[in-house]
């Protein structure tokens, strides 16, 4: 018979336990299997990669690093996992100034740096998360105006419109034959 053994392996992107067979299947470029529920976790999984990644080389780049410690890392997965990752990267890009002026500071040590700068993003993250979120509740409602807008002025009302005035005509066109 041969083909697939079935056996058990584990998502990825959620931890479900799930069998080869149904599971979406990425090899990557060590010929290593990786599986995921389905394609949709799979495409979740690379954004959530790339998304962290652009976090630690914003993170690198204003701490003059090469790469993060995991200190670092398991800090900043820490609000990826509380905040949206563009919310996180406006916090940090907006308040690049104090986290810099901060970093001139001399710190103990590593982890109190980690702590200065852990503290200026709490300190503002909510309110760039406002910021986010009034920008979304203007364009829905921006879109419902559009919306509200079209329907007034929508296919069917011209169509109407455009009867009507062909019945006027008429009209018109007749009552001068009379
Ligand atoms: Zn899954």
């Amino acid at each position: 018979m041969g083909g697939v053994i079935l056996r058990n392996v584990k998502c990825k992107y959620c931890g479900k336990i799930i069998t080869n067979d149904t599971a979406f299947c990425f090899k990557d470029n060590k010929e290593k299997s990786n599986y995921y529920c389905d394609e949709k976790e799979y495409i979740h999984s690379i954004n959530q990669k790339n998304n962290r990644d652009e976090i630690y080389n914003t993170m690198n780049e204003l701490l003059g690093y090469e790469f993060l410690t995991p200190m670092w890392k398991k800090s900043m997965n820490g609000f990826l996992d509380m905040y949206d990752f563009k919310v996180l990267k406006e916090t940090i890009l907006q308040n690049r100034d104090s986290i810099k002026y901060g970093l001139e500071k001399n710190f103990d040590n590593e982890f109190f740096k980690l702590r200065y700068i852990e503290a200026i993003i709490k300190n503002n993250i909510e309110k760039i998360k406002k910021d986010f979120k009034d920008i979304d509740i203007r364009k829905t409602k921006i879109e419902n105006e559009i919306f509200a807008s079209n329907d007034i002025y929508g296919t069917e009302a011209v169509c109407d419109l455009t009867k009507k005035k062909s019945n006027i005509l008429e009209f018109l066109n007749r009552s001068d034959l009379d």
